[in-house]
């Protein structure tokens, strides 16, 4: 037996438990032994029968006197009944629906048994059981507990981890000597072992604290790998254009904050070098992202060069496109749109295969689209800036295909942006490849949102207010989350929320109605008759929550607000607020848990979307906090992403090792494999 062995070759491994155990992701005994269980259960203290407390979970060690199985009339239950006595003393054990004990346990057998003792009756129910012998694996000790799928019981994995152990010991450590001795970590065999076979708390602790370390230690060095090649690669020099750039700052009818300034100023410098530029530049909704990538713009316009903005959405796309054309009037900027269904060359319809000539000729400075511009495999003269909004990475591959062949040893500066705020731990771990650039502040002068939890009762009082505020012209959001799992677009509820408005609560206001089923027109009509007040209220699901700028709506309504993460309900809060009048945001739930109203009650308070992500992170985990959008986040096995200090001691570590470049071939090994499973592209 070796690590790539197929885990059908254990003992007792059938074709539907192979099936089964590869919904775990469980292939080889190599994926078994790096399968932890997240917890333990404390079995490690054996007592004699005589000297039971009831409630304290605890192991005895007995013989079985008697058992059997009986019907139970009134429920109809199997049960089985057995009488287990040490020397000082026995004891009765009741197990429900699981007559074939009787077969497996008998008589005169010495067995194990491990629970709690129960405080009425005096008797062990449910216990785990296992017979005598040298290491017991179910009882006994401290018990892992595993994550599990459908017909997979803890007891088969525990059992078929059991059977790795002489295969933990032939691992190498892929660690360097340097770093095991300097943290005073167990070396990996040991690790290994004590993570699913731990003698002791500590020893099970110091298992994990290694393997914690090795995860994220991983991740950053193909991080920092990753980063390392991007610099190893050519970009077009982009100069700074100081005197454009002045008087364009200077005809905005606003001044830039100090922090705009800095990004700007950030991004500026990193565009000058003949290093591809691969910035993130995050900032909450309304800070003003926008004017800082359109210095970016303009200095490479200025500079001869092309840029691409694609955004993840036609509506935002056709959004950012007009923005552009206002804010780059006076420079005249040749800019184009170019979504799956729309092409347009400075405002005027054009064909796509127009587009593209124009395109591949450089006869543009600016174009604006979906990710359609990668899919239709567009090549583009003199490509020096690529900017995606609210994705985060857009990896050398991509940026590589959209380069005309004459430039393609060049690849072009990336700009990602994104009003998703992300937790600094979760930057450092997982975008550490990603230069990061912060706005900080908004905008002075601009009015807070003010956030209600509204409670069922206060329903109709909310309504009235609503229907107040519209008819002072103001215009209303209503986000309704997915109700029903296998209606992945929340069509069901957001409709059902529709007709309750339109035809109960406000039938004589408009309403309109907007869900990811809709074809993008469709969509797109229900948006600019929102946008032309032609609509009073705007009921949707989550489609709507990035960017969107209509500054005439007043207030949010989030239904379900139980079923989002904070951080998201910040950004839809973010939809309103963008005018001069005072804006609302009221979030409805239908949850009155205590736990849940402490949630929202945050929102109340929290005016900082960095700081409601950290909050999701430590209740939800990272999976949750920016729904489905960010799905290429993965899951750590073991390590915590909230664990700043750990991560901090890994990135630091990895770097070091990867400016001095020299790999062990083990370590190697290691990252390769977690490369597969991280899809940075
Ligand atoms: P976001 O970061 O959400 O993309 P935008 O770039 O769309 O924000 O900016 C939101 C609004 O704030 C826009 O109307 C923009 O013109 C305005 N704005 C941007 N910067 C400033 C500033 N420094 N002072 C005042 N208004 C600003
Ligand atoms: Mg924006």
């Amino acid at each position: 037996m070796n690590l790539q062995t197929p885990i059908s070759e254990l003992t007792r491994v059938g074709k539907t438990t192979a099936s089964r155990l590869k919904n775990l992701g469980l292939e080889t005994i190599e994926d078994l032994i790096f399968y932890f269980p997240f917890r333990y259960e404390d079995f490690s203290l054996i007592k004699n029968i005589d000297d039971l407390v009831p409630n304290e979970p605890v192991t005895v060690r007995g013989k079985i006197q008697l058992i059997a199985n009986r019907r139970s009339f009134r429920k109809r239950k199997n049960i089985t009944e057995a009488l287990v006595a040490d020397e000082s003393g026995s004891v009765k054990v009741i197990w429900f629906n699981q007559p074939y004990l009787t077969k497996t346990l008998r008589v005169g057998d010495e067995v194990y048994l491990s629970g709690k003792l129960d405080e009425d009756r005096l008797q062990f129910v449910s216990p785990d059981y296992e017979k005598v012998r040298t290491s017991p694996v179910h009882t006994a000790r401290l018990v892992p507990i595993y994550h599990l799928t459908l017909g997979v019981t803890q007891k088969q994995l525990r059992f078929l981890i059991s059977q790795t152990d002489k295969v933990i010991l032939q691992i190498e450590d892929y660690l360097p000597k340097e770093i095991i001795d300097k943290y005073k970590f167990l070396n990996l065999n040991k690790a290994l072992y004590n993570i699913h076979f731990p003698s002791s708390q500590l020893n099970s602790d110091s298992a994990r604290k290694r393997l914690q370390f090795d995860e994220l230690f991983l991740i950053q060095l193909s991080i920092q790998k990753i980063k390392k090649q991007l610099k190893e690669n050519k970009a077009l020099k982009i100069k700074f254009l100081e005197k454009q750039t002045k008087d364009f700052v200077d005809s905005l009818s606003f001044t830039l904050t100090d922090s705009q300034k800095k990004c700007s100023w950030e991004i500026i410098r990193d565009l000058e070098k003949d290093q591809p530029m691969n910035r993130l530049l995050e900032g909450d909704v309304g800070s003003g992202k926008t004017v800082v990538v359109a210095l970016a713009i303009l200095n490479a316009v200025l500079n001869g060069y092309k840029v691409v903005m694609m955004a993840p959405t036609e509506i935002l796309a056709v959004q950012h496109y007009q923005t552009f054309k206002n804010l780059f009037a006076k420079q005249k900027l040749g800019i184009s749109l170019f979504t799956g269904s729309k092409r347009e060359v400075d405002g005027e319809k054009v064909s796509k295969n127009a587009l593209l000539e124009k395109l591949g000729e450089g006869e543009f400075d600016l174009v604006v689209g979906t990710h359609a511009v990668i899919q239709d495999n567009v090549k583009i003269k003199d490509l020096g800036l690529v900017i995606v909004d609210e994705q985060h990475r857009f990896g050398v591959g991509q940026r590589k295909a959209l380069v005309q062949r004459d430039k393609k040893d060049f690849i072009p500066h990336f700009l990602s942006m994104t009003a998703t705020p992300i937790p600094r731990t979760l930057v450092l771990t997982l975008y550490g490849d990603l230069d990061l650039s912060v706005i900080t502040e908004m905008p002075a002068g601009r009015k807070p949102i003010i956030t209600k939890v509204v409670y069922e009762q206060q329903r109709m009082k909310a309504y009235e207010f609503i229907a107040e505020q519209i008819k002072t012209g103001r215009q209303v959001f209503v986000i309704c989350p997915l109700i029903d799992p296998s209606d992945k677009l929340g069509v069901k509820s957001v409709k059902q929320e529709f007709e309750k408005l339109d035809q109960e609560i406000f039938p004589d206001l408009k309403i309109g109605l907007m869900h990811g089923r809709l074809k993008s027109k469709e969509k797109e009509q229900v948006m600019l008759d929102f946008s032309n007040k032609k609509l009073d209220i705007l009921v949707s699901t989550s489609v709507i929550e990035v960017g969107i700028d209509v500054p005439n709506a007043s207030i949010m309504i989030i239904e379900g607000s139980d079923r989002f993460g904070l951080a998201q309900m910040h950004q839809f809060r973010g939809r309103v607020g963008r005018g001069e009048h005072q804006s609302y945001c009221f979030l409805f739930s239908e949850s009155n848990a205590p736990q849940t109203q402490k949630r929202l009650k945050y929102l109340e308070e929290c005016r900082d979307g960095f700081q409601l992500a950290e909050k999701d992170l430590e209740l939800r985990g990272a999976g949750e906090i920016y729904g489905t959008r960010q799905s290429g986040l993965p899951d750590l096995k073991i390590a915590s992403l909230t664990d700043a200090a750990l991560i901090q001691v890994a990135q630091a570590e990895a770097l070091e090792l990867v400016n001095q470049g020299n790999f062990s071939l083990e370590l190697q090994k290691a990252v390769d494999k977690l490369n597969l499973s991280l899809h940075f592209e």
